[in-house]
């Protein structure tokens, strides 16, 4: 029994906050809305991009 289960990939990310509506900022990459407000000031990425990223840049092995 271990409570250490889910460490399979530890991303050292800073998450930015959720918008809790519109207007949403556009993803740097595509531009399409993302979850983040538009205020936030730094990279955003729409969840399929940030996803993208996130195989990308994720551990390998
Ligand atoms: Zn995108």
């Amino acid at each position: 029994m271990s409570d250490t289960d889910n460490d399979y990939c530890l991303i050292d990310v800073t998450r930015p906050p959720k918008a809790d509506g519109p207007p949403y900022a556009a993803c740097v990459l595509c531009q399409e809305p993302t979850e983040y407000p538009e205020s936030y000031k730094g990279i955003t990425l729409c969840p399929v991009c940030e996803w993208r990223e996130a195989e990308r840049t994720s551990c390998s092995g």
